[in-house]
């Protein structure tokens, strides 16, 4: 029997381990490793945070009927097993790694903020949202995706609140058009853009920034994501922000048995500089590393991976939105869709990704191309 223990049951490990499991070789035993018996569906945070919906949802029904769930932290990876925080151990013939990313606490100040980007902090904002007056105001800190989505989210559902937005710039990849449009919907949302401006640190009061000082009755951080330190201080190879190095085929540089998966994964730029930490490229990235392994453990070679990206769907409020349709290596295309029907297409989106983790072995994604601009760092962007 191959024992394949998959770290992390976020996209990319129920991905895998369905993938894996779906395979239907008795001799493949697959278990998964995750801190709590709930799948988050961390695309709805925003949503989960404003109250709009509940972002849980039970892993037994989710999960193969063959994957074992093990509840408990990821301590140490050592050579053929891992230390569990409950005392326990799990011994592994192939180990997935797909832990994620959660917050960077990169400001300043950044423990005086809420954020979206784990469960505890979008039910910490959730709380806070629900105890704040009327007129109080929240300022939201980052321009990119989850900034956006975030403040839109919040002035829908609490209408009596002053909501701002603190960046540089609001969506500063996009193309001069879409960018104008995301900022005028916004605007249109009753949000405060407070652009060409640099947050420097947070207080329990106010944002100080490179522009002044604003008070805040809530502060929300939707800056830059990290990745756990499991890998590091595991003694694995890293790049520099924490993600497990691989090879083209998502095998860990230097340890075969060890294969990654998701936002905490950094493969070579030849194959993955344009994918960004996304739910996007973490089910792809996940259906690809439950085929290595089992490549693996077939003893043939592993093909190396290609993925394309579709596009960036951004969701104003439950009754806008914005989607930018992009070329493979993500750069924009010229097609663009606004409003409702955008947030109509973000929601299937939304259920898509459920649906594509219960049919594990027809899911299909779009090949990969050699990037031809630079890629945006992917711990900034979404
Ligand atoms: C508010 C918000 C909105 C987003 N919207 C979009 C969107 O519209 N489109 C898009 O493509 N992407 C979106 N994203 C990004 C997307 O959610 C992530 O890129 C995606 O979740 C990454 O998947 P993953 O499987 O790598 O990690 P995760 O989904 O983070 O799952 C990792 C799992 O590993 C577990 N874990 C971590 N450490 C350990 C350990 N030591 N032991 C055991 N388990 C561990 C975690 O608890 C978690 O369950 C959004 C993110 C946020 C925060």
């Amino acid at each position: 029997m191959a024992r394949v223990v998959v770290i992390g049951a976020g996209y990319a490990g129920v991905m895998a381990a369905n993938r894996l499991a779906a395979a239907g070789r008795s001799d493949v035993g697959v278990t998964v490793v995750n801190p709590r018996p709930d799948f988050v569906e961390r695309v709805r945070l925003h949503e989960h945070a404003a109250g709009a919906t509940h972002a849980v949802r039970p892993l037994s029904g989710l999960l193969h009927r063959d994957v074992r769930l093990r509840v408990a932290t990821v301590e140490t990876i050592a050579e053929r097993s891992v230390r569990l925080d409950d005392g326990g151990a799990l011994a592994f013939d192939h180990l997935l790694y797909a832990v994620g990313s959660t917050a960077a606490h990169d400001l300043p100040g950044a423990e005086n903020a809420w954020h979206v980007a784990d469960l505890d902090g979008a039910q910490a904002l959730r709380t806070r949202l629900r105890q704040l007056p009327g007129g109080a105001r929240v300022v939201v800190i980052g321009g990119g995706l989850t900034g956006i989505e975030t403040s839109a989210e919040i002035a829908y559902h609490y209408p009596f609140l002053d909501v701002e937005l603190v960046a540089p710039e609001v969506a500063a990849w996009l193309p001069d058009a879409s960018r104008t449009r995301i900022a005028r919907k916004l605007v249109d949302a009753g949000i405060v853009l407070r652009t060409g401006r640099r947050a420097t640190a947070v207080h329990p009061d106010g944002v100080a920034t490179d522009a002044g000082w604003l008070p805040s009755a809530c502060t929300v951080w939707a800056g830059a994501l990290a990745v756990p330190d499991l890998a590091r201080r595991s003694g694995l190879p890293v790049a520099p922000d924490g993600r497990l190095r691989t090879d083209e085929t998502l095998v860990c540089l230097g340890h075969p048995r060890i294969v990654g998966a998701g936002d905490a994964v950094a493969p070579p730029r030849h194959v993955a500089a344009h994918l960004r930490m996304s739910c996007q490229a973490a089910m792809p990235l996940g259906a690809h590393a439950a085929d290595t392994v089992l490549a693996l453990i077939r003893g043939e070679r592993p093909v190396a991976l290609s993925i394309g990206m579709v596009g960036q769907g951004i969701s104003l409020g439950r009754r806008d939105g914005f989607a930018q349709a992009t070329h493979r290596d993500d750069t924009p295309r010229r097609f663009t869709l606004s409003g409702r029907a955008a947030a109509l297409v973000k929601e299937r989106v939304c259920r898509f990704t459920l649906s594509s983790m219960r049919f594990p072995r027809a899911y299909r994604w779009r090949s990969g191309a050699t990037p031809t601009v630079p890629a945006p760092t992917p711990t900034t962007v979404r």
